[in-house]
């Protein structure tokens, strides 16, 4: 019985995603669960270069593309599809990313087997896998077995470590020839984020804000507590839906992951989507005039009351400190 890894490569811009060393990583405990190999599978353009980096796999086999083509769950997974028929594997990783998006379900449609999504740790304790699945926006956390131990897992980007899938080896490198099917969808151009804002990711400090902050007009209440401390503004979804802040300033599952020495969350619900992208931050300042609001739960320190009166009085308070 077949008990390789098969593990779809992520590449963007020509370079191969963190996400997809997190894969590697956790392909090589798999395999070493099942007693199986890793292979990786590269499609695109230039694989050479590529599967150079994927020594952690013990074979990359490359699909060569044509060079504009950006990886698409349209010609992705018939591709896969193809691939297994000749390489069968008892496990296939794919990235749980907006590259990759929509890839790993459709493949498991395809095959008729079960899919796991959302994958945020994996345990392979005595050769039983089990697989932890975020469920309701990370809600739940559901703990699943594959029977068999065949299936389609989408692992969580950010949930391993990348380190694990790293290796100076150089990998055995096959070739393999498919047809690729054009696609109804095409890849046109990447439209890149406005440079020129600030980039959010890199700040000590943060000063982000919420529904609760009512109106743009308020905003500078925000943008003032920054300034004395030397950070920016971040906001959560719904400030930037209103197109008060761009779209570069958004925390959260569909904006970025921040990770400052200070994150303070003014007028924000804690919603999961949003914890999603400031969780690991150093040190969480909340302040709601709701004291059940679930941002509590992940805060270091809370401050119950209205933000409108409080940040006017932080910054006074910051402002003569400095000056003391
Ligand atoms: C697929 C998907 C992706 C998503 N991606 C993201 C994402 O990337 N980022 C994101 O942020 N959200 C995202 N969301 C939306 C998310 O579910 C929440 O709706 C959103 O985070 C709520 O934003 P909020 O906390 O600002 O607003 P609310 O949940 O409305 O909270 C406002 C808070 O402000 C408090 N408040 C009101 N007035 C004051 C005041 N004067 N002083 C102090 N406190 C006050 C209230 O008590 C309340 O707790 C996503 C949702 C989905 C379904």
């Amino acid at each position: 019985m077949n008990t390789d890894i098969l593990v779809l490569a992520e590449h963007f811009k020509g370079e191969a995603t963190e996400i997809t060393f997190e894969m590697l990583g956790v392909a090589r405990t798999l395999a070493a669960a099942l007693h199986g190999q890793v292979a990786a599978v590269v499609i695109g353009a230039d694989t050479a270069r590529l599967a150079a980096r994927l020594g952690a796999a013990d074979t990359v086999l490359a699909v060569e593309q044509a060079p504009a083509a950006m990886m698409s769950s349209e010609s992705t997974v018939p591709l896969l599809q193809q691939l297994l028929a000749r390489r069968p594997a008892r496990l296939v990783l794919v990235a749980g990313t907006n590259i990759c998006m929509g890839i790993g379900a459709k493949l498991a449609l395809r095959l008729q087997w079960p899919y796991v999504n959302f994958c945020k740790a994996v345990n392979a304790t005595d050769g039983v896998l089990t697989f932890t699945s975020l469920l309701f926006g990370g809600k739940i956390l559901a703990d699943l077995r594959l029977p068999d131990n065949r299936g389609i897992v989408s692992l969580y980007p950010g949930s391993f470590p990348p380190d694990a899938g790293q290796s100076e080896r150089a990998p055995t490198v096959e070739k393999i020839d498919l047809p690729v099917e054009a696609g109804r969808v095409v890849f046109k151009r990447l439209i890149e984020p406005d440079a020129t804002d600030v980039d959010i990711t890199k700040q000590e400090v943060l000063v982000a804000v919420g529904r609760g902050i009512e109106s743009q007009d308020n905003l500078s209440l925000a943008e003032d507590l920054a300034a004395v401390l030397q950070g920016a503004v971040c906001a959560s979804r719904p400030v930037i839906d209103q197109g008060w802040l761009p779209l570069t300033r958004q925390v959260g599952k569909s904006g970025m992951t921040v990770k400052p020495k200070c994150y303070l969350a003014a007028g924000l619900s804690g919603a999961p989507e949003h914890v999603e992208g400031m969780k690991n931050s150093a040190l969480t300042i909340a302040i709601n005039k709701d004291a059940a609001a679930p941002i509590f739960d992940v805060a270091h320190y809370g401050i119950c009351g209205d933000l409108l009166e409080i940040l006017p009085v932080l910054t006074e308070a910051i402002k003569a400190r400095k000056g003391a």
